[in-house]
Protein backbone atom coordinates (compact mmCIF):
# COMPACT_ATOMS: atom_id res chain seq x y z
CA UNK A 1 0.00 0.00 0.00
CA UNK A 2 0.97 3.36 -0.58
CA UNK A 3 1.38 5.55 2.55
CA UNK A 4 -0.75 8.01 2.98
CA UNK A 5 1.76 10.70 3.28
CA UNK A 6 3.24 10.16 0.44
CA UNK A 7 0.13 10.57 -1.54
CA UNK A 8 -0.45 13.41 0.49
CA UNK A 9 3.19 14.95 0.02
CA UNK A 10 2.67 14.70 -3.76
CA UNK A 11 -0.28 15.60 -4.23
CA UNK A 12 0.47 18.72 -2.94
CA UNK A 13 4.23 18.78 -5.38
CA UNK A 14 2.19 18.01 -8.17
CA UNK A 15 -0.58 21.25 -7.16
CA UNK A 16 3.04 23.10 -6.69
CA UNK A 17 3.91 22.31 -9.88
CA UNK A 18 6.88 19.70 -8.91
CA UNK A 19 6.50 16.00 -10.65
CA UNK A 20 7.88 13.05 -8.49
CA UNK A 21 9.03 10.23 -10.31
CA UNK A 22 8.83 7.58 -7.90
CA UNK A 23 9.29 6.99 -3.50
CA UNK A 24 13.26 6.58 -4.12
CA UNK A 25 13.27 10.00 -5.38
CA UNK A 26 11.34 11.80 -2.79
CA UNK A 27 14.07 10.19 -0.14
CA UNK A 28 17.11 11.13 -1.81
CA UNK A 29 15.48 14.81 -2.19
CA UNK A 30 14.73 14.66 1.53
CA UNK A 31 18.57 14.12 1.68
CA UNK A 32 20.45 16.51 -0.34
CA UNK A 33 23.08 18.86 1.02
CA UNK A 34 24.38 20.40 -2.15
CA UNK A 35 22.46 22.09 -4.68
CA UNK A 36 24.21 22.31 -8.35
CA UNK A 37 22.00 24.80 -10.78
CA UNK A 38 22.93 25.10 -14.59
CA UNK A 39 22.85 28.61 -15.38
CA UNK A 40 21.62 29.54 -18.51
CA UNK A 41 18.18 28.59 -19.18
CA UNK A 42 18.05 27.53 -15.14
CA UNK A 43 18.93 30.51 -13.22
CA UNK A 44 18.71 33.09 -16.06
CA UNK A 45 15.82 33.74 -17.97
CA UNK A 46 17.55 31.69 -21.30
CA UNK A 47 16.28 33.95 -23.70
CA UNK A 48 19.49 35.92 -24.42
CA UNK A 49 19.43 39.43 -26.46
CA UNK A 50 21.89 39.81 -28.75
CA UNK A 51 23.38 43.07 -27.58
CA UNK A 52 26.73 43.77 -29.47
CA UNK A 53 28.50 43.01 -33.05
CA UNK A 54 31.88 43.40 -33.49
CA UNK A 55 33.18 42.21 -36.67
CA UNK A 56 37.14 42.32 -37.48
CA UNK A 57 36.13 43.30 -40.79
CA UNK A 58 33.99 46.17 -39.90
CA UNK A 59 31.04 44.35 -41.91
CA UNK A 60 28.73 43.54 -38.77
CA UNK A 61 25.73 42.73 -40.97
CA UNK A 62 27.79 40.27 -43.01
CA UNK A 63 28.51 38.42 -39.71
CA UNK A 64 25.21 38.49 -37.94
CA UNK A 65 24.04 37.00 -41.77
CA UNK A 66 26.94 33.96 -41.46
CA UNK A 67 26.37 33.42 -37.84
CA UNK A 68 22.11 33.37 -38.89
CA UNK A 69 22.75 30.77 -41.28
CA UNK A 70 24.05 28.42 -39.33
CA UNK A 71 22.22 29.32 -35.74
CA UNK A 72 19.06 27.94 -37.83
CA UNK A 73 20.33 24.16 -37.40
CA UNK A 74 20.97 24.92 -33.33
CA UNK A 75 18.05 24.53 -30.71
CA UNK A 76 20.37 26.72 -28.08
CA UNK A 77 18.26 29.95 -26.86
CA UNK A 78 22.06 31.57 -28.22
CA UNK A 79 20.90 30.61 -31.43
CA UNK A 80 17.46 31.72 -31.32
CA UNK A 81 18.62 34.85 -30.16
CA UNK A 82 20.94 34.74 -33.29
CA UNK A 83 18.67 34.04 -35.84
CA UNK A 84 15.62 36.37 -33.88
CA UNK A 85 17.98 39.68 -34.46
CA UNK A 86 19.13 38.61 -38.61
CA UNK A 87 15.42 38.67 -39.31
CA UNK A 88 14.77 41.31 -37.16
CA UNK A 89 17.34 43.37 -38.96
CA UNK A 90 15.43 42.23 -42.18
CA UNK A 91 18.86 40.52 -42.83
CA UNK A 92 18.97 38.13 -45.96
CA UNK A 93 20.32 34.98 -44.34
CA UNK A 94 22.20 32.49 -46.28
CA UNK A 95 21.76 28.75 -46.80
CA UNK A 96 23.68 26.71 -44.81
CA UNK A 97 24.37 23.04 -45.49
CA UNK A 98 25.90 19.91 -43.06
CA UNK A 99 24.80 21.79 -40.16
CA UNK A 100 26.63 19.95 -36.40
CA UNK A 101 25.87 21.41 -33.41
CA UNK A 102 28.04 20.74 -30.56
CA UNK A 103 26.86 20.83 -27.27
CA UNK A 104 28.11 23.17 -24.58
CA UNK A 105 30.27 24.59 -27.18
CA UNK A 106 28.45 25.69 -30.36
CA UNK A 107 27.32 24.72 -34.19
CA UNK A 108 29.09 24.39 -37.11
CA UNK A 109 27.61 24.27 -40.83
CA UNK A 110 29.15 25.00 -44.60
CA UNK A 111 28.35 28.37 -46.17
CA UNK A 112 29.40 29.23 -49.57
CA UNK A 113 31.74 26.06 -49.96
CA UNK A 114 33.05 27.24 -46.55
CA UNK A 115 33.06 25.82 -42.96
CA UNK A 116 31.43 28.23 -40.35
CA UNK A 117 32.06 28.16 -36.81
CA UNK A 118 29.51 29.91 -34.30
CA UNK A 119 30.63 29.20 -30.28
CA UNK A 120 33.04 28.53 -27.95
CA UNK A 121 37.05 29.71 -29.38
CA UNK A 122 37.89 26.28 -28.52
CA UNK A 123 35.41 25.22 -31.26
CA UNK A 124 37.01 27.72 -33.28
CA UNK A 125 40.68 26.42 -32.74
CA UNK A 126 38.84 22.99 -33.57
CA UNK A 127 37.78 24.19 -36.84
CA UNK A 128 41.85 24.69 -37.35
CA UNK A 129 40.58 28.82 -37.51
CA UNK A 130 43.42 31.41 -36.83
CA UNK A 131 41.26 32.69 -33.10
CA UNK A 132 44.03 35.63 -32.30
CA UNK A 133 41.94 38.17 -33.78
CA UNK A 134 38.98 37.62 -31.65
CA UNK A 135 40.67 37.33 -28.64
CA UNK A 136 40.37 41.20 -27.65
CA UNK A 137 37.09 41.50 -28.79
CA UNK A 138 36.26 38.45 -26.88
CA UNK A 139 37.66 39.38 -23.64
CA UNK A 140 36.24 43.18 -23.85
CA UNK A 141 32.81 42.09 -24.53
CA UNK A 142 32.96 38.89 -21.75
CA UNK A 143 34.03 41.66 -18.99
CA UNK A 144 30.66 43.52 -19.56
CA UNK A 145 29.12 40.47 -18.12
CA UNK A 146 28.05 39.33 -21.32
CA UNK A 147 28.01 35.69 -22.91
CA UNK A 148 29.71 35.91 -25.66
CA UNK A 149 30.45 33.57 -28.79
CA UNK A 150 32.97 34.07 -31.42
CA UNK A 151 32.48 33.11 -35.52
CA UNK A 152 34.76 32.06 -37.83
CA UNK A 153 34.51 31.31 -41.93
CA UNK A 154 37.15 28.62 -43.19
CA UNK A 155 40.59 29.56 -41.62
CA UNK A 156 39.83 33.07 -40.64
CA UNK A 157 38.07 34.35 -37.83
CA UNK A 158 35.01 37.15 -38.67
CA UNK A 159 34.27 38.41 -34.65
CA UNK A 160 31.91 38.24 -32.00
CA UNK A 161 28.33 38.46 -30.71
CA UNK A 162 27.71 39.31 -27.16
CA UNK A 163 24.40 38.47 -25.58
CA UNK A 164 22.90 39.58 -22.43
CA UNK A 165 21.04 37.41 -20.25
CA UNK A 166 18.94 38.50 -16.97
CA UNK A 167 18.96 36.12 -13.86
CA UNK A 168 15.12 34.72 -13.52
CA UNK A 169 12.77 36.53 -10.67
CA UNK A 170 13.16 34.09 -7.87
CA UNK A 171 16.90 33.03 -8.53
CA UNK A 172 18.39 34.90 -5.53
CA UNK A 173 15.39 34.00 -3.13
CA UNK A 174 15.89 30.53 -4.34
CA UNK A 175 19.68 30.64 -3.42
CA UNK A 176 18.57 32.17 0.23
CA UNK A 177 16.37 29.56 1.17
CA UNK A 178 18.58 26.86 0.14
CA UNK A 179 21.73 29.04 1.83
CA UNK A 180 19.47 28.96 5.17
CA UNK A 181 18.95 25.35 4.94
CA UNK A 182 22.83 25.07 5.45
CA UNK A 183 22.80 23.70 1.54
CA UNK A 184 25.61 24.42 -0.32
CA UNK A 185 24.97 25.83 -3.72
CA UNK A 186 27.11 25.74 -6.77
CA UNK A 187 26.43 27.70 -10.03
CA UNK A 188 27.97 25.34 -12.92
CA UNK A 189 27.67 26.92 -16.23
CA UNK A 190 29.58 26.21 -19.93
CA UNK A 191 29.46 30.39 -20.13
CA UNK A 192 32.65 32.13 -19.51
CA UNK A 193 34.32 33.20 -15.71
CA UNK A 194 33.80 36.74 -16.40
CA UNK A 195 29.87 36.16 -18.08
CA UNK A 196 29.14 33.99 -15.10
CA UNK A 197 30.55 36.71 -12.44
CA UNK A 198 28.12 38.59 -12.16
CA UNK A 199 25.48 37.19 -12.82
CA UNK A 200 26.42 35.06 -9.84
CA UNK A 201 27.15 38.15 -7.35
CA UNK A 202 23.90 39.12 -8.06
CA UNK A 203 22.26 36.08 -6.92
CA UNK A 204 24.47 35.62 -4.10
CA UNK A 205 25.93 32.04 -5.71
CA UNK A 206 29.64 32.57 -4.33
CA UNK A 207 30.80 29.18 -5.51
CA UNK A 208 30.88 29.43 -9.43
CA UNK A 209 32.51 26.60 -11.99
CA UNK A 210 32.51 28.08 -15.33
CA UNK A 211 33.80 26.66 -18.80
CA UNK A 212 32.46 23.53 -18.00
CA UNK A 213 31.23 20.91 -20.98
CA UNK A 214 28.28 18.14 -20.61
CA UNK A 215 31.26 15.99 -19.74
CA UNK A 216 33.03 18.25 -16.86
CA UNK A 217 29.55 18.51 -15.72
CA UNK A 218 29.22 15.14 -15.43
CA UNK A 219 32.47 14.88 -13.48
CA UNK A 220 31.60 17.95 -10.72
CA UNK A 221 28.34 15.94 -10.31
CA UNK A 222 30.57 12.98 -9.57
CA UNK A 223 33.26 14.57 -7.60
CA UNK A 224 31.16 15.85 -4.98
CA UNK A 225 29.04 12.66 -4.72
CA UNK A 226 32.66 11.41 -4.03
CA UNK A 227 33.29 13.54 -1.45
CA UNK A 228 29.79 12.34 0.28
CA UNK A 229 27.48 14.85 -0.70
CA UNK A 230 24.21 14.23 -1.57
CA UNK A 231 23.58 16.51 -4.50
CA UNK A 232 20.74 17.72 -6.77
CA UNK A 233 21.68 18.89 -10.16
CA UNK A 234 19.08 21.29 -11.13
CA UNK A 235 19.13 21.63 -15.53
CA UNK A 236 17.45 22.61 -18.20
CA UNK A 237 18.59 19.26 -19.90
CA UNK A 238 19.68 21.21 -23.00
CA UNK A 239 23.19 20.21 -22.65
CA UNK A 240 23.31 18.68 -18.82
CA UNK A 241 20.91 15.82 -19.25
CA UNK A 242 24.28 12.86 -18.34
CA UNK A 243 24.68 15.74 -15.19
CA UNK A 244 20.75 15.24 -14.22
CA UNK A 245 21.23 11.66 -14.17
CA UNK A 246 24.05 11.56 -12.20
CA UNK A 247 23.18 13.22 -9.46
CA UNK A 248 21.34 11.68 -6.01
CA UNK A 249 18.65 13.69 -7.39
CA UNK A 250 17.95 15.22 -11.11
CA UNK A 251 15.74 18.00 -11.36
CA UNK A 252 14.88 19.03 -14.68
CA UNK A 253 13.13 22.73 -15.09
CA UNK A 254 10.95 23.30 -17.72
CA UNK A 255 10.35 21.57 -20.81
CA UNK A 256 8.71 18.32 -21.09
CA UNK A 257 7.80 16.90 -17.59
CA UNK A 258 7.91 12.91 -19.65
CA UNK A 259 10.72 13.08 -21.09
CA UNK A 260 12.28 14.94 -18.04
CA UNK A 261 11.27 12.33 -15.63
CA UNK A 262 13.30 9.51 -17.51
CA UNK A 263 16.83 11.11 -16.44
CA UNK A 264 15.65 13.29 -13.42
CA UNK A 265 13.81 12.34 -10.41
CA UNK A 266 12.05 15.49 -9.92
CA UNK A 267 10.49 17.56 -12.62
CA UNK A 268 9.92 21.60 -11.89
CA UNK A 269 6.68 22.03 -14.29
CA UNK A 270 7.32 25.68 -14.21
CA UNK A 271 11.08 27.28 -14.88
CA UNK A 272 11.06 28.93 -11.43
CA UNK A 273 14.28 28.22 -9.10
CA UNK A 274 12.61 28.62 -6.28
CA UNK A 275 10.60 25.68 -6.74
CA UNK A 276 14.01 23.68 -6.23
CA UNK A 277 13.87 24.76 -2.52
CA UNK A 278 10.14 24.25 -2.27
CA UNK A 279 10.64 20.22 -3.72
CA UNK A 280 13.49 19.72 -0.91
CA UNK A 281 11.15 20.97 1.94
CA UNK A 282 8.38 18.96 0.82
CA UNK A 283 10.11 16.25 0.67
CA UNK A 284 11.81 15.93 4.27
CA UNK A 285 8.35 16.90 5.54
CA UNK A 286 6.88 14.04 3.64
CA UNK A 287 9.98 11.76 4.16
CA UNK A 288 9.54 12.70 8.06
CA UNK A 289 6.17 12.09 8.02
CA UNK A 290 6.56 8.39 6.53
CA UNK A 291 9.00 7.32 9.53
P1 LIG B 1 25.08 26.76 -19.68
O1 LIG B 1 25.99 25.71 -19.13
O2 LIG B 1 25.21 28.04 -18.92
O3 LIG B 1 23.66 26.28 -19.82
P2 LIG B 1 25.69 26.09 -22.40
O4 LIG B 1 26.49 24.87 -22.02
O5 LIG B 1 24.35 25.90 -22.98
O6 LIG B 1 25.62 27.09 -21.15
O7 LIG B 1 26.55 26.93 -23.41
C1 LIG B 1 27.87 27.22 -23.07
C2 LIG B 1 28.59 27.90 -24.17
O8 LIG B 1 28.59 27.07 -25.34
C3 LIG B 1 27.96 29.19 -24.65
O9 LIG B 1 28.32 30.27 -23.84
C4 LIG B 1 28.54 29.27 -26.06
O10 LIG B 1 29.87 29.70 -26.02
C5 LIG B 1 28.57 27.86 -26.52
N1 LIG B 1 27.39 27.45 -27.32
C6 LIG B 1 26.60 26.38 -27.10
N2 LIG B 1 25.66 26.28 -28.06
C7 LIG B 1 25.83 27.33 -28.89
C8 LIG B 1 25.19 27.78 -30.09
N3 LIG B 1 24.15 27.17 -30.65
N4 LIG B 1 25.67 28.89 -30.67
C9 LIG B 1 26.70 29.54 -30.14
N5 LIG B 1 27.36 29.17 -29.03
C10 LIG B 1 26.94 28.07 -28.42
MG1 LIG C 1 21.82 25.28 -20.09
Amino acid sequence: ATPAALVAGTGAAAKAGILVRDIEALERAARVDAVIFDKTGTLTAGRPALVATEALDGDGTRLLALAAAVERGSEHPLAHAVVEAAEGQGLVIPKARDIHADPGEGVVGEVDGDRVAVGSVRLLERQGAHTAPVEQPFARQAAQGRTVVAVSEGKRAKGVLAFADAPRPGAAEAVRRLSDRGVRVIMLTGDSAEAAAPIARSIGVSEVIAGARPADKLAMVQRLRGEGRHVAMVGDGVNDAPALAAADIGVAMGGGADVALETAGLALLRPDPLLAPAALDLARRTVATIR
